[in-house]
């Protein structure tokens, strides 16, 4: 029955990929690396052609993001996963604040409760589709949090909370869709494969001169830190346009190429923009209609990349099924959230006219489910 629901040809987005992670990559950075390719996939990553790309995602970040004097971009192999214990191996000194609002600001708090050479940490806490807040604390040395907490959809402003301690920022889903002023975090970091529309395998940080001070203070300290982790080896290498081992070359090249095609569109604001201006069409559209709404009540925390919208009176998987069938893919929920919903991302990658496509597609299935 509903793989019999076709949905007309010119109610369909014009790129039906709306996954919140891995993300959509433009068929311009695709063709980029097709043509680059045989130049410098298959090459020695110790060689000015790799060293090269890595130099143009290096320097296109830092003008993407106005990088104050003194930051560095610093990247590694393992993605936003791996950077977590990099963090607690050589950020964190001793006490970690973290924020824990869903799924991916409880990892990281995990991360540093199990560690044994770190302190207890304080976890701030909050219900999925609202904020935990960080607040200054006397004896932390860390103070972390999701920038746009991925799974439910929540945005956090970037603002520092305390006179010292490191800012740390999960940016995975949040790089170039959300507002940031870098002078407010110490490592604003991520993983390439969401808003940056490129593909996983490395994680990326944007790291202040007081970060990397830490960072060669504790590696200069004795303790143990594992090699693959060791963030003053990444620091060194990175400064080299390299990384410690072999980094995913494809994932390079497509990263630059967003990069690159944002900050020739209008750079962070611009990109920004045409987030909120997808997102906004999607949030505008739930609270019209009587079956939908936005999970996120509160307006002032809703994700401008992120939107995660509830059903009512109508089965949502059934609504992702067909839109499947369909070619509009991964609108499927966070799956341990357990909501009738739909995530829909729209990073920058994303045209917000496609967007709009989807409400009318999802409108047409709707009235005939129901
Ligand atoms: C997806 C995601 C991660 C995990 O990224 P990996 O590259 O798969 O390790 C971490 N944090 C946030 C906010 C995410 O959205």
């Amino acid at each position: 029955m509903t793989d019999e629901i076709t949905i007309p040809a010119d109610l369909l987005p014009a790129d039906g990929r709306f996954g919140s992670g891995p993300s959509k990559v433009p068929a311009e950075a695709m063709s980029a690396l097709a043509g680059i390719g045989k130049s410098v996939m298959g090459t020695s990553h110790r060689k000015s052609a790799v060293k090269d790309q890595v130099g143009r995602l290096r320097r296109g970040l830092a003008d993407l993001f106005a990088l104050p004097e003194g930051y560095e971009v610093v990247l590694g192999v393992g993605g936003t996963t791996a950077f977590w214990e990099v963090a607690v191996f050589g950020l964190v000194e001793d006490r970690v604040q973290a924020a824990s609002f869903g799924e991916f600001g409880s990892k990281f708090a995990k991360a540093v409760q199990i560690a044994p050479h770190l302190g207890e940490p304080t976890v701030v806490t909050a219900e999925p589709g609202s904020a935990a807040y960080l607040s200054a604390e006397e004896g932390v040395d860390v103070y972390a949090t999701p920038h746009n907490e991925t799974s439910t959809g929540v945005a956090v402003e970037v603002e520092r909370v305390a006179a010292d301690g490191l800012m740390l920022h999960d940016a995975t889903s949040a790089v170039a869709g959300q507002p940031v002023d870098m002078a407010e975090t110490d490592c604003y970091y991520f993983a390439p494969q969401k808003g940056l529309a490129s593909d996983g395998g490395l994680w990326i940080a944007l790291m202040s001169p007081a970060a990397i001070e830490r960072a060669e203070r504790i590696a200069a300290s004795g303790r143990y830190i594992p090699a693959f982790l060791d963030l003053k080896t990444a620091i060194d290498n990175s400064r080299k346009d390299q990384t410690y081992n072999t980094p995913a070359v494809a994932t390079v090249v497509l990263a630059a190429e967003q990069v690159d095609a944002l900050n020739a569109a209008g750079g962070l604001e611009a990109a920004v923009k045409r987030c909120s201006e997808s997102t906004g069409t999607l949030y505008s559209w739930a609270d019209s209609r009587e079956f939908a709404s936005p999970f996120v009540t509160d307006t002032k925390i809703r994700s401008n990349v992120v939107a995660t919208i509830d059903f009512e009176g109508v089965d949502a998987a059934e609504i992702a099924k067909i839109l499947r069938a369909n070619g509009i893919l991964d609108t499927e929920p966070y799956r341990k959230l357990g909501r009738n919903q739909l995530r829909i991302a729209c990073y920058p990658a994303v045209d917000p006219a496609d967007a709009a496509k989807l409400t009318d597609a999802i409108d047409y299935v709707v009235e005939r489910l129901s």
